[in-house]
């Protein structure tokens, strides 16, 4: 089901009149009560009545996560701290957490593109839904609550963690949608094989999964082991939460962007051009109707690109390819650009091994070393004898080591880089506990 309609099935052209008036209007009010915003403004010189048409944006000054740290914890709040309802904070893996406030009418903006997410995946009022991403100020958990409630669903507000609980509440609830990390949703399907459950009696229709990146690969994973239909929802806290975009459950490629209230732009990260849809780029952000905390042109760090083309589910909105990096989680390995999603993909290709890995990097004297650290499945563990992978000089044992050759050269085609391999036992790789995984160590860094 489509939640709203009028906004999701939008002419594209009465979509662009009413965009540019709500950026006129957001242009306005950041300049009358931001002074970050008049100064960079002023700086940019430009000033909201240069604003005539949507293309006008580009005369805009970006923002970036920095202005954020340097005017922490509110400085970017265009309401009195007595207006806002609902403080959250980003994780901010380094330094200051970015803070972000909510008006009561952000928070019901916010609930309603959380409903459209999850109508878009296939909820419809009356199903029970199990919320199993974080609770507190990670946007995530109330995000989804509020979305839920509102379409009227059943909402079970488990937040991450606890797995066995987890599964407790599936059987038992029967939920019919459920939402949390990818990583964590692959946990919970572990689980539910080692307590030795049959995922096909569960009976769930539907997973919304995002938050952290996840790849094709993983999304036939998580459908088969949970057996429901997976879709991408994207979203960050300086623009709102989870519900900036979600794909729909027909088609599941590319998230439909709720475009009335997020005008995207996707640019050169090196140059600031802005790129035309199909070109990977920096994903941009323009909040056409938050209140507390309207952003302009927010440089997300997320690569990913744009898609016009019209989609089959009658969303006229355009769509989001996944992203595929983030401009500062690249890694660069002697000279390499890699990013971790191109490794995953390459091994989830490898029947042999499981979905989980780790990447560990180090820099010995001048030369960076990538290891890659891949887990085996269970099959091949007992067909080696098990065991034997957690000594070291188990890894050059002849079918180890002749699988550590196989993945290398996969790795080889792919990155165009020599990488150690590593092989792992079963379990032997981190996973989610509820929230989002990290599966990067750079020790070059520490
Ligand atoms: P934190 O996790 O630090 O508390 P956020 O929840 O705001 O903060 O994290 C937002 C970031 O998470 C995005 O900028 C993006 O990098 C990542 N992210 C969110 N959803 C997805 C998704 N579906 N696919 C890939 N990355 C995602
Ligand atoms: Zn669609």
């Amino acid at each position: 089901m489509i939640w709203n309609p009028e906004m999701e099935t939008m002419p594209r052209e009465r979509l662009r009149a009413l965009q540019l008036e709500r950026l006129q209007q957001t242009a306005r009010r950041v300049c009358e009560r931001v002074s970050f915003y008049r100064n960079t403004f002023d700086k940019a010189g430009v000033n909201p009545a240069d604003i005539r048409s949507l293309e006008d944006i580009r005369k805009l000054p970006f923002t970036r996560k920095a202005d954020f740290r340097d005017t922490y914890p509110t400085g970017l709040f265009a309401v009195a701290l007595d207006q806002v309802v609902r403080i959250h904070a980003s994780s901010g893996t380094t330094g200051k957490p970015i803070i972000a406030g909510y008006t009561r009418a952000d928070v019901n903006m916010w609930a309603e593109t959380c409903a459209r997410c999850l109508a878009s995946a296939g909820a419809v009022p009356g199903d029970v839904f199990q919320n199993a991403y974080g609770y507190g100020l990670f946007t995530g958990g109330l995000g989804f609550h509020y979305g839920g409630e509102l379409m009227g669903l059943t909402v079970i507000p488990v937040s991450g963690g606890n797995t066995e609980r987890q599964i407790l509440l599936i059987r038992d609830l029967k939920p019919k949608i459920l939402t949390c990390t990818p990583s964590y949703a692959l946990t919970i399907a572990e689980t539910i094989r080692t307590m030795g459950i049959d995922p096909a009696g569960l009976g769930l229709k539907a997973a919304v999964v995002g938050a952290e990146p996840w790849t094709e690969e993983m999304r036939k994973e998580i459908e088969a082991k949970l057996r429901l239909k997976a879709v991408n929802i994207y979203g960050l806290t300086e623009v709102i939460g989870p519900g900036v975009s979600c794909e729909c459950v027909e088609v599941r490629h590319g998230a439909h962007i709720y475009e009335d209230h997020f005008y995207p732009e996707v640019i050169d990260p090196n140059t600031g051009e802005v790129l035309p849809p199909g070109a990977r780029g920096e994903l941009v952000f323009t909040s056409l109707t938050k209140e507390a905390l309207p952003v302009i042109r927010y440089r997300t760090g997320d690569i990913a690109s744009l898609d016009a083309s019209p989609c089959a589910c009658g969303r006229t909105s355009i769509r989001m390819s996944r992203i595929v990096g983030r401009t500062d989680d690249m890694l660069i390995i002697r000279g390499v650009n890699v990013f971790p999603s191109q490794i995953e993909t390459a091994l989830m290709r490898i029947p042999e091994l499981t979905p989980h890995y780790q990447l560990v990097i180090t820099r010995e004297k001048t030369l960076d070393e990538l290891e890659v650290r891949a887990e085996v499945s269970d099959e091949f563990f007992r067909l080696i004898g098990g065991e034997i992978l957690v000594d070291e000089a188990h890894q050059a044992d002849h079918a180890v080591h002749e699988l550590r050759r196989r993945v290398g050269e996969r790795l080889r085609g792919t990155l165009n880089l020599n990488t150690t391999v590593r092989l792992l036992p079963p379990g032997g790789a981190p996973r989610s506990e509820g929230g989002k995984l990290k599966r990067v160590v750079d020790k070059r860094k520490l």
